[in-house]
């Protein structure tokens, strides 16, 4: 069996990627689906969608599976083999996917009791503000290694739990399941038999124990969550199942789960402590490899878990890797508003020649609290703010504001990180969708004064998935064989010089500051 199946649930598509032995891409299939906007901070995802679009692209995928070349036996029978796409090439099954997001369904029906609350939803602000003022905020960050946000899936399930009629009842009566998007597809992928989530996506719920690893019965009783919701957690690589042959055309062991951001993580190769990504996607999430304990932050940002190597046959004990996690909620994102709301571009890609065809941004800033602000932050109250237009500005000067905003947000996460480390950090990884951006990536360069690396191999967060899965199986031997499949593309080094960087964070800080605030908290 030559191939592992990454199927990589993010928040603006579904899409399913099949990776070689040598951790090349040999087929991708995408699919976005809708994006639901109920009111201003609602953002919410039609769960049945996200299955469809994801069972789609991982049945596209095998379709395009390079079709064996050898296969031992009579020719009439090596014939057949060479035309029918093959399922059973697929050695195992890693998922990735959108975290935080909150799914409740019946068990019975396979039906969400309603939409799927996406991590950018802010409808569950002013119930964490009341849990701040009741002065639960620093248990929450002890247990969990969480700040007290919206973001968050605890506050998202009790929501469900409390305002869709009836619900709280069939929780009660043990008809409901709740998961994050991985578990939602485990529990599809093996028709509703396996109702499990791994210790990444667990950690990113606020009712899971950073150092017990297991769900806190304080926090339960804290968001009034009945027991009998809860997936069962497993570790990040291991068998947890096999899918429903119907669905794949075979039954294939599902061996990897974890939330995309650690397992982009684990697919840069940041296996030692003190290495560090920044993912460019629909938001921009930095993560440092702190170790094998959890590292509590001085600055805002999240402790986490990285993910958990189970114990192999014969083995006692399991692996367990933290991260420190600074995140931000619109990268690319702002970026798609340029084009959907603005309209000052026709695609993401544009974006780079028209920033580029200015010299700078004319002291524009753009701060893109259009869901509030995350790290370091941290004010779900932001709206975002177009500062120091002038009879001047052009739209080239807001496209340059937009990528800047993006480089800046993540330079104070850096910031924060840095502080954080007990070592500086060398240099930045990076990946995903606006990561192709040489604009943005030297504009990253220069703000965070630190080299910027961009791997050869830029859908680490599928690979990552994928080594994870085939880790478990033995399709890859070790960590080590990992390391050496990562690959340099490009490299960006800082060129500016320390004044000017000084002086751009300055006029960055003063716009963040007057960004904040801005909607009023519910009374
Ligand atoms: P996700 O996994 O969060 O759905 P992706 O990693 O697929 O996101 O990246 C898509 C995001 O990257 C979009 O928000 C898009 O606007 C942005 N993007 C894509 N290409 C570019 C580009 N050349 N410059 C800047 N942003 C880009």
């Amino acid at each position: 069996m030559r191939y592992i199946l990454a199927l990589d649930q993010g928040t603006t598509s579904s899409r399913a990627i099949l990776f070689d032995h040598a951790g090349c891409v040999v087929a991708a299939s995408q699919q976005e689906f809708r994006q639901i906007f109920p009111q201003p901070g609602w953002v919410e995802h039609d769960a049945l969608e996200i299955w469809s679009t994801q069972l789609a692209v991982a049945r596209d995928c095998i379709q395009k599976t390079p079709i064996r070349q050898e296969i031992p036996g009579p020719l009439a029978i090596n014939s057949i083999a060479k035309l029918a796409p093959d399922a059973g090439s697929i050695a195992a099954i890693g998922i990735t996917n959108q975290r935080e997001t909150t799914v409740l369904w019946d068990r019975k029906t396979g039906q969400p009791v309603a939409n799927a609350i996406v991590w950018q939803d802010r409808r569950t602000a002013d119930r964490c503000d009341e849990l701040r003022s009741q002065g639960h905020a620093e248990l929450i960050q002890q247990k969990t290694g969480l700040v007290l946000d919206a973001y968050f899936s605890g506050a998202k399930l009790e929501w469900l739990l409390n305002k869709v009629p009836g619900v709280r009842a069939r929780a009660e009566r043990g008809e409901l399941a709740f998961g994050t998007i991985d578990a939602w597809l485990v529990w599809n992928l093996t028709g509703g038999r396996v109702h499990v989530t791994d210790v990444s996506n667990a950690s990113r719920t606020m009712l899971f124990n950073l150092h017990t690893m297991q769900w806190d019965d304080a926090l339960l009783a804290l968001f009034n969550i009945p027991v009998s919701v809860l997936p069962t957690v497993v570790a990040s690589s291991g068998v947890v199942a096999q899918t429903d042959a119907a669905l794949l055309g075979a039954a294939i062991n599902i061996a990897g789960l974890a939330g995309d951001q650690q397992a982009a993580t684990f697919g840069q190769a940041c296996l030692q402590p003190g290495m560090a990504k920044n993912t460019y996607g629909t938001g921009c999430f930095m993560l440092m490899n702190t170790g094998s304990q959890p590292v509590t932050s001085q600055n805002q940002l999240l402790s986490t878990v990285g993910w958990r190597i189970g114990a192999a046959v014969g083995a006692s004990r399991n692996t367990d890797t933290y991260c420190l996690e600074g995140s931000v909620f619109m990268g690319g994102a702002t970026i798609q508003w340029l084009r959907d709301g603005l309209q000052i571009i026709d695609s993401a890609e544009q974006v780079q020649a028209l920033a580029a065809s200015v010299p700078d941004s004319g002291d524009v800033y753009l701060v893109p609290a259009f869901t509030g602000l995350g790290t370091p932050n941290w004010d779900p109250y932001a709206r975002g703010a177009l500062l120091g237009l002038t009879r001047g500005t052009t739209r080239a000067h807001i496209a340059r504001a937009a990528l800047e905003a993006i480089a800046l947000q993540s330079a104070d996460v850096f910031t924060a990180m840095s502080k954080d480390a007990d070592l500086p950090l060398q240099e930045l990884r990076v990946d995903g969708g606006a990561s192709r951006n040489d604009l943005l990536m030297q504009m990253q360069a220069d703000f965070s004064g630190v080299p910027v690396v961009r791997p050869l191999v830029t859908e680490t967060t599928a690979l990552g998935a994928a080594y994870l899965a085939g880790l478990a199986i033995g399709f890859w031997t070790g960590l080590d064989e990992i390391v050496s499949q990562w690959r340099v593309g490009r490299r960006f080094e800082p060129h500016m010089s320390l004044d000017a960087r000084a002086d751009k964070l300055v006029r960055w800080h003063k716009a963040v500051t007057r960004s904040g605030q801005w909607v009023e908290p519910r009374p």
